[in-house]
């Protein structure tokens, strides 16, 4: 039986042209900024978001807590959203190496966080309080089904943060995502933040990585952050050879996981009991609630069994990525298993 994996976009396997252009890569010692592959990936991810540079990283994981390490001071507080990678997936990174504190405010289910309550949160000068000094958002977002943030909120969300003195930070793991659905250039998504992080290992199907991208002096402070914590790589070429090849290939077919989630959706409607609103899947990911007669972790298991692999997000919440091991036709096959599975309860 053929598996369809459905647990994320990370299981991306790189292509031939990833493979050979890094059999191919030319090589150096990147701590001494001498591997040249890695810093044409580095000018490319830098181009491609209009910042004036960009560093590799291991991870989207290390690439958002090296942009707090960077823009904060230990004590400082900063403002993340409820549902955010940074809060739930980030094993408290922020405030375990970078001494800062995480200040929720609750993400809608569209991804934004309401003006009003950023303002709010924001501290005012006082002797009892740490200083508010950085806004994180995410786009497309994770937790809130893969919805994407426009250009004109986050030009305005970045707009309310800078008046007060704030940096802003964009997790922007899956950036491209949000700019093929939306239809507007990346940068364009990137303009109004200080600093921006994406990964080439999910959707975009490179085998490792991230790039941090914002001005020429954050990246070179972000650079010593790295290297404390260890990500400093030597011939990292090996790998920001695949990623060049993610980003002059892997973009525009995005659209094609955009097409297979929605598939997805529609047919996962069709089926009695299930919990979906098909209108609101943006991207590739989609969340929805198992019907009632199983729980979660049964509904997960008896799929799995089936060859059909997603994740349990917690009680009977679902979460499918589509991504470019799974074609059309695995949609379709992977619909039929799903509803004999509630069938056959
Ligand atoms: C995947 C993801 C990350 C972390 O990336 P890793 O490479 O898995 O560490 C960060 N933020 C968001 C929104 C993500 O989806």
């Amino acid at each position: 039986m053929k598996i369809i994996d459905l647990r994320s976009d990370t299981i991306t396997l790189p292509t031939d042209e990833m493979r050979r252009a890094m059999y191919d890569a030319e090589l150096g010692d990147d701590v001494f900024g001498d591997d040249p592959t890695v810093k044409r990936l580095e000018a490319l991810a830098a181009r491609m978001l209009a910042k004036e540079a960009a560093l590799f990283v291991p991870s989207g994981t290390m690439s958002n807590l090296v942009a707090i390490l960077t823009h904060t001071r230990p004590g400082d507080e900063i403002i993340v959203g409820s549902e955010s990678h940074i809060f739930w997936y980030e094993v408290g990174g922020a405030s375990t190496l970078g001494g800062v504190v995480l200040r929720t405010v609750p993400n809608e289910a569209d991804a934004r966080l309401d003006p009003a309550a950023v303002a709010q949160a924001i501290r005012p000068e006082n002797i009892h309080f740490p200083h508010t000094t950085l806004l994180c958002l995410e786009n497309t977002h994770n937790r809130c089904g893969g919805a994407a943030l426009t250009v004109e909120y986050t030009a305005a969300i970045a707009e309310l943060a800078h008046g007060h003195g704030l940096m802003v930070h964009l997790d922007g793991a899956r950036i491209f995502n949000a700019a093929v659905a939306l239809g507007v250039p990346a940068e364009k998504l990137t303009a109004p933040v200080d600093s921006v992080g994406f990964c080439i290992s999910k959707g975009l199907s490179a085998p490792v990585g991230s790039l941090l991208c914002g001005t020429g002096d954050f990246i070179s402070r972000a650079r010593k952050w790295r290297k404390m914590l260890g990500g400093g790589m030597r011939q990292v070429g090996v790998i920001a050879a695949a990623g060049i090849v993610a980003l002059q290939t892997m973009v525009d077919r995005l659209a094609e996981d955009h097409t297979t989630a929605r598939r997805l959706a529609d047919g996962l409607a069709g089926i009695p009991g299930m919990g979906i609103n098909p209108a609101e899947i943006q991207t590739n990911i989609v969340i929805f609630e198992s019907p009632e007669t199983m729980s979660g972790p049964e509904f997960i298991q008896r799929l799995s069994e089936q060859g059909v692999k997603v994740i349990n997000r917690g009680g009977r919440t679902v979460r499918a990525v589509t991504n470019r091991m799974v074609s059309t036709a695995d949609i379709a096959e992977a619909l039929e298993r799903i509803s004999s599975v509630v069938k056959n309860r």
